[in-house]
This record gives C-alpha cells, structure tokens and sequence, in this order.
C-alpha cells in the first residue's frame, strides 16, 4: 500500500521485473482496492497486489509442526540451551546443553541470531546483526481488512489472522536484546493510524507488544550448507526477514544434505564458509 503517488510509481517498475521473472502483480488504484475489500477505510494513493502471495499464523504453525514432528517420531527437548559441542577429530559427537549432552549423527546449527556464539565454539565464523521487530496483535478491529499489507513508506506490514489484527514493524540494531523501545513501537502506530483512518492509535493500548530478532547476515544472504568446521554439521540460518517465507525451501535443503542427497539448487551463494 502507498500513501503518496510517487511511491506507487516507484513500486509499478518493481512490479513489472516481478511480472517479468513470473511472480505475478496487479497495480490498483485507491477505489480498486476499497472496491475487492468493501467496509475497510483506505487512505492511499494505491497499492500493488502480489496476487499469489499467501499469509499464516506463526503460532498455529510452529504449534502444527510440533505435532507433527512428534506424531513422526521426532522428540522436542525444550528450554535445553546449547552451550557447547562435544567433538572427535572432524566430527561433532554430542551438543553439550543445560539438559545435558545429546549425541548425533549429523547435528543442524538453525539458531537465527544467537548461531553466531554458537558457531563460534566450532571455529565458524558467520556474522550477524540481529534486527528487531516488534508486533501487536488487536483481538477485536474496528475493521477486518481481507488482504496483508505493507505499509511502503512506514514500512509496517498488517496481517489479518483469524478475528484478530497483527501489525508489525520496525528494524532495529541493539544486539541480541529483545526488551520493547516504546518510541519505535509509537512510530509502528502512528504509520498505521495514517494508512487505516478507522483505527486509532488508543487501539494499542495495554496491548502486549512481542519482540522478536532477524538474524541478518552482512551481506543479506542466509548461510545454508555443509561447512568445513565440522563434517557433520549442516548450518541453516540467517535468513533475515524472510524466515517464514524461505523456511519450507530451507527444510528441503537440509533434508537433501542430511541425506546425502543431491540438492535442489546449488548453494554457493549461501555458503557458511565464505567469510571464514
Ligand atoms: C516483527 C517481525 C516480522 C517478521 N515478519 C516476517 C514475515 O512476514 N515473513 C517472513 O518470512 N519472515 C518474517 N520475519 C523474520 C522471521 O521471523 C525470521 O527470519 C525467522 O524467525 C528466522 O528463523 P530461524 O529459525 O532462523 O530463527 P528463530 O526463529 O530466531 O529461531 C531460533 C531458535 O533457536 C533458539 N536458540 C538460540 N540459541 C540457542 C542455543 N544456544 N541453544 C538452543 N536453542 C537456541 C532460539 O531460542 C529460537 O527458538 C519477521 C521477523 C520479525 C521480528
């Protein structure tokens, strides 16, 4: 969604490359879009739909995976903080954790912005700046809007999830500290007062606002593959802000190294050696 002309014209040449590579989009004035999502108050100059682009609840999610990892066979160990590797020669033998030692035949090092210290005790050197965001989630909003949004010049995404609203945003560098700086999250508000003129910002108030950290690596590249640290280590991680959406690919990959198997793509740009 854009506030200001400018920033449609400015996001239809982006639209037209995503055309060109297949990733289809419509550019839709203000009255197309109050036109597909009636009842919503839109102040924009317009938007750019993805129009194959889907959302979920991360909550649901990570609940359905646990399920299903434990309905496979698979055991969770919660609350279980690695803090160290036992190893032999090439090979890591055991994770040393706060639960005790768990021994493997293949070990995955997927532990977003917290992988760089974990890595570090392998001699792995992945940098990584952990980038804040914060979320909101509104149980009962003034108005439902049908489509995810994000705000282009706020830089604030709206994500419809079952009756609630969650709106979230933000890009902060402070290091792995996840406590809530209330001036970012009144700047959250204010953009998406501006864009939805239903909402106020008194909406928010005594709202939990949760916190979370996107590993981001310098160069904006995951660091996925195999490494020379270790044989048996696969390393998955770094995947900035778009963990959610590069998480099903990222699973397949791991599966194939874990496997032996060949990989679908080839993984030179992901390499969590070259900045060894
Ligand atoms: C506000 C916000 C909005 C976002 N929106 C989107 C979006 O719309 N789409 C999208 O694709 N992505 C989005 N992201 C980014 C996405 O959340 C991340 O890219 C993703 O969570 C990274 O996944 P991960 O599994 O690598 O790391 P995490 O989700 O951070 O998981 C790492 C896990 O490792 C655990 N861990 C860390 N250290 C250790 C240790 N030593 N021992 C044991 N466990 C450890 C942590 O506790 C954590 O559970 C958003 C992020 C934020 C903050």
């Amino acid at each position: 969604m854009c506030r200001t002309q400018e920033t449609l014209d400015h996001e239809a040449v982006f639209a037209a490359k995503s055309n060109a590579v297949g990733v289809p989009t419509e550019v839709l004035s203000a009255e197309e879009v109050r036109r597909r999502d009636p009842g919503i108050d839109y102040a924009i100059a317009g938007a750019v739909m993805f129009t194959k682009d889907a959302h979920l609840d991360p909550r649901e999610l990570v609940k359905l995976l646990t399920s299903e990892i434990q309905r496979l066979g698979g055991r969770i160990v919660w609350n279980a903080e690695v803090t160290g590797w036992r190893r032999e020669g090439a090979r890591l033998k055991a994770a040393v954790t706060t639960a005790g030692e768990f021994a493997g035949e293949t070990f995955v090092l997927a532990a977003g912005a917290w992988s760089p210290a974990a890595a570090e005790a392998l001699g792995l050197r992945i940098p990584m700046q952990a980038g804040k965001g914060y979320s909101m989630r509104l149980p009962h909003p003034v108005q439902r809007p049908k489509y995810c949004s994000l705000l282009m010049e706020a830089r604030v995404a709206v994500t419809p999830m079952g009756d609630a609203l969650t709106v979230g945003g933000t890009m902060e560098i402070t290091g792995n500290d996840l406590s809530v700086n209330p001036a970012r999250v009144r700047g959250i508000r204010k953009a998406f007062v501006k864009y939805y003129p239903a909402f106020k910002e008194s909406d928010f108030t005594e709202l939990p606002v949760w916190s979370g950290l996107r590993p981001c690596p310098p160069d904006g590249m995951p660091y996925l593959g195999r490494t020379r640290s270790a044989e048996n280590l696969v390393v998955a991680t770094g995947h900035s802000m778009m963990g959610l959406s590069l998480g099903p690919v990222t699973g397949e990959i791991v599966a194939q190294l874990v496997c032996g198997e060949a990989t679908s793509v080839a993984l030179s740009e992901v390499d969590p050696d070259r900045h060894a």
